[in-house]
């Protein structure tokens, strides 16, 4: 389980372990970052008009048909920003830093149907970028492949440093219609569970769960999941995946609470990237009688025939857990309604996302926009829940457990799948 102990010379010469950033005394705010992406040959060819103007590196100004709307955040991406810019500065390696600290550590890409998010999260096609060759990968890559090899970068130095190992383990799923999958193993995907509380946490119950002790095997998960991840085709961008993904990294360490304490405990951290489905607006079609239905949102053309039953209900499903995540942020965000009842449990993907916003987590918000006129109103929207997001308080701790309760965990999740008679 040792993690490579191969040394590193291309040590992070300017890493430095920023503590979180203070509010109070252990408060956190959500981080909050906007990626512009450059307009797409359909936008080019109609000649659509450019509504996003840089101010600095931290706002940017949308200029509306109506009025024009200036939003300030802790970093915001132009159009020609690379892979590299965004894993470099948008906060990304402080998560991966504060995981292998024992934090658990959120990064979510929120945005309209191609505005880029899965671009950014994983690159250009989301699986098919590892099918290209190394120099492309090297160069295209988004923030997972490129948090993983920093992860790992990380874990040799760190090792070396203290001399304890770090442990690795994965899962991968994905909620979709409000169900949730795994995508290490698609065929173990039957009634998967959350347990837990908001207090203790939430979890998916049975997910496969792996060690793992390469970059190269986590990349493989990565890839392989990726493919799993199912794909419905949308009228407007048919690569984009109706499901929110999510994976997550723990990374554990064995650790002694003090010199004379013989109990040896684990830290927990997690390094947890969630990929949303695009947000596509359903309840104007359900007002509409006529079939096929063609509605405009002002931006966002929907086109949904009635006839596909199911279609309609795996819009209005992935719309549940993207409301409910809205609903969330705006409660959350705001200071008389966050002491009050947060409705995490009304969807799946806010119930796993319970420690990551307002919980013990430490979050960063990607919020990916389209520079067109023709995207104005979904822009305006996504900017504003990340305006809100800007404003959710964490209270970020440290994770650890005994290393007997790990130990007792993990051989009844083994007792339980051989009496499963699962095989990977
Ligand atoms: P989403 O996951 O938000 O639905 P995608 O990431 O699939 O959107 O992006 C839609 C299309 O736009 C893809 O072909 C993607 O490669 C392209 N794209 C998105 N962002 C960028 C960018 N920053 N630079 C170049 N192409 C981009
Ligand atoms: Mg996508």
């Amino acid at each position: 389980w040792v993690i490579a102990q191969k040394s590193s010379s291309t040590a992070d010469s300017v890493y430095r372990n920023d503590p979180p950033e203070e509010l109070g005394a252990d408060k956190a705010r959500v981080r909050v970052v906007v990626r512009v992406r450059p307009m797409n040959s359909r936008e080019l060819e109609r000649n659509d008009r450019a509504i996003i103007q840089m101010e600095n590196d931290c706002s940017l100004m949308v200029q509306g048909a109506q009025h024009n709307r200036r939003f300030t955040f802790d970093s915001v991406f132009q159009s020609d920003s690379t892979q590299e810019d965004i894993f470099q500065n948008s906060g990304i390696k402080r998560l991966v830093d504060m995981s292998i600290e024992g934090y658990i550590t959120t990064c979510f890409a929120y945005g309209q149907t191609g505005s880029g998010k899965t671009h950014t999260m994983i690159g250009p096609g989301g699986a098919s970028v590892f099918r290209m060759d190394e120099n492309y990968r090297i160069k295209h890559f988004g923030l997972v492949p490129r948090a993983i090899n920093y992860l790992f970068q990380r874990l040799r130095e760190k090792s070396q440093e203290n001399h304890s190992p770090y442990y690795i383990r994965v899962s991968y799923c994905e909620i979709y219609n409000e169900q949730i999958h795994d995508l290490i193993n698609p065929a173990h995907t039957q009634g998967l569970q959350i347990r837990g509380s908001v207090e203790d946490g939430f979890y998916v119950e049975n997910l496969f769960q792996t060690y793992i002790e390469t970059m190269d095997e986590l990349l493989t998960i990565l890839e392989e999941g990726e493919l799993n991840r199912a794909m419905a085709s949308h009228n407007l961008n048919d690569t984009s995946s109706r499901s929110h993904a999510m994976l997550s990294i723990q990374v554990e360490q064995d650790i002694t609470e003090s010199e004379n304490s013989a109990e040896q405990m684990t830290r927990q951290g997690k390094l947890i990237f969630v990929d949303l489905a695009g947000k596509i607006l359903v309840q104007q079609i359900f007002h509409e009688k006529t079939s096929p239905i063609f509605h405009s949102t002002g931006s966002e053309k929907v086109k949904v025939s009635l006839s596909k039953g199911k279609q309609l209900i795996e819009t209005n499903n992935i719309n549940k857990s993207l409301l409910t995540l809205g609903t969330c942020i705006s409660a959350l965000s705001d200071p008389v309604k966050r002491a009050g009842h947060i409705p995490y449990r009304d969807s799946k993907l806010t119930r796993l996302l319970a420690d990551s916003l307002g919980g013990h987590g430490i979050t960063l918000m990607l919020a990916c926009v389209s520079p067109s006129h023709s995207c104005e109103s979904e822009t305006l929207s996504t900017l504003r829940y990340a305006n809100r997001a800007k404003n959710i308080e964490n209270a970020p701790i440290v994770k650890t457990d005994s290393k007997e309760n790990v130990i007792n965990r993990l051989k009844r999740e083994v007792r339980k799948l051989k009496d499963e008679n699962y095989e990977l």
